[in-house]
């Protein structure tokens, strides 16, 4: 558990583990008490009040960095053949360089936060999705 690695410091976490909120290593934990992801992500960003900070498709899965657009002149030759042949815009991370593009469930990933904003009552927004799909590196 992330608490016990950095135990001089405070450490929140969000568990649907009760057991898991009284480890003497975490100091903010919160039980979690939907069971299905998406009400998860809800109750976690109202408990939290980070409702505001939603901001899709802009991080790194892997490391967490921030996505860029990149030309896919620069990163053609690491593209798998098809993906070279079917998709033309792309963004990298600056941490780690991995690939990213509107692969074939873009969408779906799209109406999981729109749905999610729905439940926080937001609107619905522009979503600027580059959804993963990723290529070596
Ligand atoms: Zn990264």
């Amino acid at each position: 558990m992330a608490g016990r690695l950095a135990s001089s410091r405070p450490t929140r976490s969000s568990t649907t583990s009760r057991s898991s909120t009284t480890d003497s290593a975490v100091t903010h934990g919160r039980y979690v008490h939907a069971e299905h992801p998406e009400p998860q992500v809800v109750e976690v960003l109202r408990r939290l009040d980070l409702a505001d900070r939603i901001d899709p498709f802009t991080r790194c899965l892997r490391c967490n960095g921030h996505l860029e657009d990149i030309a896919k002149a620069e990163i053609e030759h690491r593209l798998a053949p098809l993906t070279r042949l079917h998709y033309n815009d792309f963004r990298h991370c600056r941490e780690c360089d991995r690939l990213y593009w509107r692969g074939s469930h873009q969408q779906r990933l799209a109406d999981q936060v729109a749905t999610i904003r729905a439940e926080l009552g937001m609107a619905a927004g522009p979503i600027d999705t580059a959804s993963a799909g990723t290529a070596a590196g």
